[in-house]
């Protein structure tokens, strides 16, 4: 196959995992700074060009779009599809998965567990929003945050009032979570490929932070997850329209409860510390399902 992996920086580990899992299976791999491509339109032969040259002859691509690049780098995407390039991951589907309240709207509707969550505009009924959720501490979320910045716990109720209110007059969109206190500050992070699970492990917070992310802090071990966690997280991915996801779960006293599906996992902790070749799988997947034409949308989603 020829491969286009949209990556802006080709250092990382993530990225030069994919490169040497496609090159190990004897595939072309082209590592493209999706910020520096460009699209033509209006075209009645769809094109991207890239560093002075159109892009062309791809079986299939790679997304790895940072969330700070979404809006260009799924238009990238879109335009891929559109060429009949087979994406691992859908444009429509990476943009779902951006948007936490979507998102969870999607897995709500369709009965996945998740912490209870309000969604309100005016900030001023912030004492009936805590009474909803049965009061503090609860944890507040930037509808796009990322890597834990922009999750906050208000651990009072007088300040988790006064959280509501500050974002609210920033403006910023926002999200009112039960906080699963039970979780002890480690969450469950499974790798999805197609319809299985094939790495998962446990995250668990820096000392005094709630919040397990690997970019705060937090430390990574593999772990065995219950039949229970393993589909809630197969039909997460599934209901996003994932084919490549990391599903982010808690244990509550209440089973599992899923807080996003990441669509760009990073492969790095994961990998060291299940010593999985995740890399690999995604590319055995891509050659067992790369075809032309073969989005449910081809760009027009
Ligand atoms: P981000 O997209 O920034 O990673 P998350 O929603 O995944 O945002 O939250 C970041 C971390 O905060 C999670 O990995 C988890 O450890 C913690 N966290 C988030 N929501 C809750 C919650 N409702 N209860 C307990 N801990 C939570
Ligand atoms: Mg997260």
């Amino acid at each position: 196959m020829k491969i286009a992996l949209m990556a802006r920086n080709a250092t990382l580990y993530s990225h030069k995992r994919l490169v040497e899992a496609a090159e190990q299976r004897g595939h072309e791999i082209h590592v493209i700074d999706t910020l520096r491509v460009y699209i033509n339109v209006a075209s009645h032969r769809p094109a991207l060009h890239y560093k002075g040259e159109k892009l062309l002859g791809f079986d299939a691509v790679i997304p790895r779009i940072g969330a700070s690049v979404t809006f260009f780098g799924t238009a990238v995407l879109r335009q891929f599809e559109v060429m009949g390039v087979y994406p691992l991951n859908e444009s429509v589907a990476i943009t779902r998965s951006r948007d936490k309240l979507r998102s969870l709207q999607l897995l709500a509707g369709k009965g996945i567990g998740l912490p209870v969550t309000v969604f309100a505009h005016s900030t001023s009924q912030a004492d009936d929003i805590l009474s909803t959720l049965g009061g503090a501490p609860v944890v507040i979320k930037l509808l796009e945050g990322t890597q834990g910045i922009g999750v906050v716990l208000g651990e009072t109720p007088g300040a988790a009032k006064s959280m509501i209110q500050a974002f609210g007059g920033l403006k910023a969109n926002i999200l009112v979570q039960e906080f699963i206190k039970e979780a002890g500050g480690q969450d469950i992070r499974c790798l999805v490929i197609g319809d299985r699970v094939v790495a998962s492990m446990m995250r668990s917070g820096a000392e005094d932070d709630f919040r397990s992310n690997l970019h705060r802090g937090g430390k990574a071990q593999s772990i065995k997850i219950t039949p229970e966690e393993r589909s809630t997280a197969v039909r997460a991915a599934h209901i996003m329209g994932l084919n490549v996801c990391g599903v982010d779960m808690l244990r509550s006293n209440h089973g599992p409860v899923v807080m996003e599906v990441n669509s760009s996992p990073g492969l790095e902790g994961v990998e060291k510390a299940t010593g999985i070749d995740v890399a690999g799988k995604i590319i055995d997947f891509m050659e067992k399902n790369a075809r032309p034409n073969k989005t449910k949308t081809r760009g027009r989603g």
